[in-house]
């Protein structure tokens, strides 16, 4: 077991690093205040490969690891956990497209999305469907070498920016469960497709959220990724990946604001002497720093058993997304009670941390989600070798 970072990965980081503290940094706080997508931004991440980062390199990708691409995001998650986040969302659309649409349709679509050219969005949630996103009613019905899609996605990330939407619609009948779901790759202008209102949200401000609706919207039957029915294990599989992404952009989160902690105990002077001098502080910091390097560690952990194909990756995943954000907003909440009432003005960063970290405990599986999925699996046998 070798628990460093290897001088490919120490590369990546500072690679990253030097990206987000140039492009990324210096804007996120205006970002953040006019609502703004950053697509230039995203653009000149495709550049440096972060809009391919665990896509195949024969299809325009990096092809890095699962532990490769955490490395990555982290650092760009501490300049602006929201653009990370959307950066992350579009990577598992690449991978989705990547792994599992037929080769015309991948050459086609995943050159174009690893270079950053097109902008992906993942359209799972609907109105009526969250948590149980296996009862999802948009239906896609065969029309000859067609397919004709009615129905509406909620909370799509990157909505009304993006070029391509993946969509998880039912093919099969109504009651058919997961079964009846198929994935399908559709061109976000396409006639039939209409946009909500970006959503007026609590943090995430650099990324718009939109509803989406298809009324008889006609793709073609190419354009399906998988075979009907394989869409919702896909969008699963997809969401493995995911669920550590959006752990690390909470790492990334409270490594930042934990930095910017420490930084402000020294220059902070009460009572004659500097914050960090205090020992009740100083302990605050101290279980900061444990809980955050805790949390990064099963994120790694995630990443490696995601890597190495093991059969308990989900298991580990889901552990991680719900140990990683709920410990990362702690850490933050944490960081900004430290800057007194400093750390509740616009003008220091650590409550837009605060609020983009707010929702890595909702999306892609709440946290409630991610408990279901890991007591299924300690209430079943062998559970003991799964764990360790
Ligand atoms: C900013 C934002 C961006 C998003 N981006 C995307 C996107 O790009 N693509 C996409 O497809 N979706 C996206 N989502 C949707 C997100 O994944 C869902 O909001 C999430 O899965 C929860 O679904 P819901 O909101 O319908 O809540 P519900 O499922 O209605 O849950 C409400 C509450 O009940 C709890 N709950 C539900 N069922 C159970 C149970 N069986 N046991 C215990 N507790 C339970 C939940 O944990 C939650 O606390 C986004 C959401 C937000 C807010």
């Amino acid at each position: 077991m070798d628990f460093n970072l290897n001088e490919d990965q120490i590369a990546f980081r500072d690679a990253a690093r030097a990206f987000a503290e140039k492009s990324m940094a210096p804007h996120a706080a205006r970002w953040d205040k006019e609502h703004t997508f950053p697509v230039d931004v995203l653009r000149e991440a495709g550049e440096m490969g972060f809009m391919g980062m665990y896509t195949p390199e024969s299809l325009g990708g990096m092809g890095l690891s699962r532990l490769d691409t955490s490395v990555i995001v982290e650092e760009l998650a501490a300049a602006c956990p929201s653009t990370a986040a959307y950066i992350t969302i579009h990577n598992m659309v690449s991978w989705m497209v990547a792994s599992f649409a037929s080769d015309d349709l991948r050459q086609d679509v995943v050159p174009r999305l690893a270079s950053g050219e097109w902008l992906g969005s993942y359209c799972l949630t609907e109105p009526g469907a969250g948590s149980d996103a296996a009862s999802l009613r948009t239906r896609a019905v065969r029309d000859g070498d067609s397919y004709v899609l009615n129905g509406s996605k909620m909370f799509i990330s990157g909505a009304g920016g993006t070029d391509i939407l993946v969509v998880m619609a039912r093919t099969g009948e109504a009651d058919s469960g997961a079964r009846g779901i198929s994935t399908f790759v559709v061109p976000a202008g396409a006639d039939g497709i209409s946009y909500g209102k970006n959503e007026e949200k609590m943090g995430w401000h650099s990324q718009p959220t939109r509803l989406v609706t298809f009324e008889d919207v006609r793709i073609p039957a190419a354009n399906r990724v998988g075979e009907e029915g394989e869409g919702f294990a896909i969008a699963m599989k997809a969401l493995d990946g995911g669920r550590l992404n959006i752990a690390t952009c909470s790492l990334g989160g409270a490594q930042s604001a934990l930095l910017r902690a420490r930084n402000y105990l020294h220059e902070r002077q009460q009572f004659g002497k500097p914050l960090a001098t205090f020992q009740a502080l100083q302990f605050k910091l101290a279980d900061m720093a444990t809980n955050l390097v805790a949390a990064r560690q099963m994120v790694r952990l995630g990443a490696f058993k995601l890597d190495s194909g093991d059969p308990e990756a989900t298991l580990h995943c889901a552990m991680a997304k719900r140990f990683a954000t709920d410990t990362c907003f702690e850490v933050v909440n944490e960081a900004l009670q430290l800057h007194g009432g400093y750390g509740y003005i616009q003008e220091y960063p650590v409550e837009r941390l605060l609020r983009d970290l707010r929702v890595h405990q909702i999306l892609e599986g709440t946290n409630e989600i991610m408990r279901l999925i890991v007591a299924r699996r300690v209430l079943e046998d062998g559970v003991a070798e799964a764990i360790q």
